[in-house]
């Protein structure tokens, strides 16, 4: 019997782990040169966190979530996205009390049940970033500029921020009027989802991804805001010109999640085709008091990691490789072989990648496995060489060999590790 992995999900393996590491690291980096801290929250949530939160009529609550009642009756939902469970965990470990504003980050999969293709999987992972405790335009453009920070640092071009204001609770049932106005003088052009949800949630309408063409020339909703949301509005549109950073304004764009209000936005990729969304986000004010906390105003973003590979690999982009081992110490017999366990011991405690013959092959046999473990060095022990306390080392891609003393065997690679070589 062999088995498959669930459909929708990845093995990452091989030369493909480079790119993980590297938008790994370089989302850390960025993260932190603007003070944010990491947060790891569970991959398991209560369901009704979701439900109560991303929205009962949205995509993610009636289609794409993994639900299972645990062997203590509970209702379980594998987390489909990062910022209920932020708003949670902040919640519940009185975070508050450290004082506002607090910036969280967050790496880590996240689960929807969706119709897998390019860029869109069943378990995706996402790097997030959380600004929780202001209200100000300012901290909208900081994360704004966190966002075009990390994509420039790790080389994501052609890229297109699309912003927009959506209002708050005031002025939104005014543009919630007027969108099913326009909506329901198109009924017929729509699918039957949003035929029902014309009624319960007109502003997914706008999110539909079947009815693009309808949703297109709708009303915008920028321009039904409240003094308040406009003022707030402009402000960050006239620092995000201050500071050089483009977008255009969408006045359509919604997100497929409830807990918006006043700022969304999505960074596309131009080259990405039907999944081009790389990064999106927006303002949540509602949603702490939403899931019991103190009304405190909040707003990040989520960047989906497989999209941002796939973008990498259209630019061509080469990613730092990390190879197996530097060093490969090749032992042939008993007596090589402890010698040769000590010195790779050394090696490693010294700092330097090194991989031991385990399985008593030939010389030659050895030797082809390190260059094929991409080894720059290989350490030869023979029995010959152990007889007068000397070591072989080959440089592997050059072809050139010297002999070493044993006892500045260690010194000499741990000095070509360094310089780089
Ligand atoms: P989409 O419109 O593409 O379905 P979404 O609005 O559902 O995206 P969010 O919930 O805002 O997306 O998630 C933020 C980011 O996470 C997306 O912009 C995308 O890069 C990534 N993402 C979301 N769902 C998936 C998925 N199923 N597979 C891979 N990446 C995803
Ligand atoms: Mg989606």
């Amino acid at each position: 019997m062999r088995y498959e992995k669930i459909k929708g999900t990845q093995d990452i393996f091989g030369d493909e782990i480079d790119y993980w590491y590297f938008i790994e690291e370089n989302a850390r980096i960025v993260a932190n040169l603007y003070g944010y801290r990491e947060l790891r929250t569970p991959i398991i949530e209560p369901t009704e966190l979701f439900v109560r939160s991303v929205g009962e009529d949205t995509d993610i609550v009636q289609k794409e979530m993994y639900t299972f009642i645990d062997k203590g009756g509970r209702s379980i939902t594998l987390r489909p996205e990062g910022t209920a469970p932020t708003v949670r965990a902040f919640i519940e470990n009185s975070m508050l009390n450290a004082g506002l504003p607090q910036r969280f980050f967050y790496i880590g999969p996240m689960f929807r049940y969706e119709r897998p293709q390019a860029g869109r999987l069943r378990q995706f992972h996402q790097f997030g970033v959380e600004l929780i405790g202001s209200a100000h335009p300012s901290s909208d453009t900081e994360i704004l500029l966190l966002a075009e920070h990390f994509l420039n640092k790790i080389g994501v071009r052609d890229r297109v921020l699309h912003l927009n204001s959506i209002g708050c609770p005031k002025c939104r049932p005014v543009y919630r009027q007027k969108l099913k106005e326009y909506y329901e003088s198109h009924v017929d052009e729509l699918c039957e989802d949003c035929k029902r949800r014309m009624e319960t949630n007109v502003l997914r309408l706008l999110d539909c991804k079947i009815d693009v063409a309808v949703a297109e020339r709708a009303p915008k909703s920028f321009e039904f805001l409240c003094e308040e949301c406009q003022s707030h509005y402009d402000a960050l549109k006239k620092r995000l010109y201050e500071l050089g950073i483009n977008f255009v304004e969408d006045g359509t764009l919604v997100r497929g999640l409830d807990y918006y209000n006043r700022t969304v936005f999505e960074i596309r990729h131009k080259e990405l085709g039907a999944q081009n969304t790389i990064l999106a986000g927006g303002r949540y004010d509602g949603l702490f008091a939403e899931l019991g906390g103190q009304s405190t105003p909040a707003l990040g973003f989520a960047c989906g990691i497989e999209r941002l590979i796939l973008a990498l690999k259209i630019h061509g982009i080469q990613v730092p490789q990390k190879k197996a081992c530097f060093a490969y110490v090749v032992c042939i017999g008993e007596k090589s072989s402890i010698e040769g366990f000590k010195i790779a011991e050394e090696l490693r405690k010294r700092g330097v990648p090194t991989i031991t013959d385990v399985s008593d092959r030939k010389l030659t046999a050895q030797l082809r496995h390190a260059d094929k473990l991409g080894a720059k060095v290989a350490l030869i022990l023979g029995d010959e060489e152990l007889s007068r306390s000397v070591a072989h080392v080959k440089i592997l891609d050059k072809f050139t060999q010297i002999e070493v003393s044993l006892d500045v065997a260690t010194d000499y690679i741990v000095e070509l590790y360094r310089s780089n070589f």
